[in-house]
């Protein structure tokens, strides 16, 4: 496969709207997108995480590790972090294998791949291979204009290509715990990828249940596809949720109140698109309704967007 390197006109638009550079007249100033290693925790018998202390550019990174082989969720901003991730794997791990997974393609998630010795197996869905292809580097490029520490710890990066892919699901044997890996199709992005953790009940949600808004990021991103996979997250019964960003979360709550959100922006478009408004005319009567409860209007305008674009 071929990896094209420039995103599509659409796939930017999709990808500056969810990082909300548009029409943002305040320059921003971003903190060091660093893995911060040595808050590495124990939350379950066989999973431990670096959290994110929820800074912009650095994902929630995941490690289980069984007797046989561990299996790492997620690497960091650039190669300096996914050397940083590694090598906590290699001391958890040991001599064991070591599989890599990324929640999804975008480049905190994801270009720390190459870091990574080439004896990990990389893990793929079809659906990430096709992110790639569609949006390339295009939200890279953007992060590393942030600051000149970003564009530093992106230098050189690139995708690494899988060792393994799968079309739907794949079932990864740790040696006495096992991983199973599900494609969700197009919510956040068209590859976003859970890791259920069948015997300790934890949740890898990637951005499909967090604390934060959903980001609608691709053209693709799909709101009926998102209430779909709540339901799948849900009838999991996980015990902890680990987002890819921000705190973790026991039980459902973050599948119940991103149901609730996803929902109400549903049913509230569907009636403004019913009565014939646009579909910018639906997103100013949506925002207006939520009064401020949602704060980030930008999420709230992709998810009015895409609801619009799916109702009859
Ligand atoms: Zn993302």
């Amino acid at each position: 496969m071929s990896i094209r390197m420039c995103a599509s006109p659409k796939t930017m638009i999709a990808l500056l709207a969810f990082v909300g550079t548009t029409g943002s007249l305040v320059a921003q100033t971003w903190p060091a997108p660093v893995v911060k290693v040595e808050g590495l925790r124990q939350i379950s018998a066989h999973v431990h995480i670096i959290p994110d202390n929820s800074v912009p550019g650095v994902p929630n990174v995941g490690y289980v590790v069984g007797d046989r082989a561990a299996l790492v969720v997620d690497t960091g901003l650039g190669p300096r972090n996914g050397a940083a991730v590694y090598e906590v794997a290699s001391k958890l791990a040991g001599a064991k294998a070591l599989y890599l997974v990324t929640t999804h393609v975008h480049p905190e998630h994801d270009l720390g791949a190459q870091a990574f010795p080439g004896t990990t197996k990389l893990i793929r869905s079809t659906d990430q291979e096709k992110d790639i292809a569609e949006s390339g580097l295009g939200l890279a490029k953007v992060f590393a204009s942030r600051s000149a520490v970003h564009a530093e710890l992106l230098k050189d990066a690139n995708f690494r290509k899988a060792d393994i892919t799968f079309e739907r699901d794949y079932e990864l044997d740790l040696g006495g715990v096992r991983a199973k890996l599900t494609a969700m199709g197009p919510n956040h992005t068209v590859g976003d990828t859970i890791i259920w953790i069948e015997p300790d009940r934890v949740l890898f949600a990637g951005d499909l249940a967090m604390r934060a808004q959903p980001a609608f990021a691709s053209p693709r991103s799909s709101l009926q596809q998102w209430l779909a996979s709540l339901d799948r997250l849900e009838a999991l019964k996980p015990a902890i949720i680990v987002p890819s960003h921000g705190p973790t979360g026991e039980g459902a709550g973050f599948i119940t109140s991103y149901r609730a959100y996803l929902t109400e922006v549903h049913d509230r478009t569907v009636a403004e698109k019913r009565l014939g408004r646009s579909v910018d005319q639906a997103v100013a009567a949506v925002t207006a309704a939520f009064d401020g409860r949602e704060p980030d209007k930008a999420r709230l305008a992709g998810a009015i967007r895409a609801a619009y674009a799916e109702a009859p």
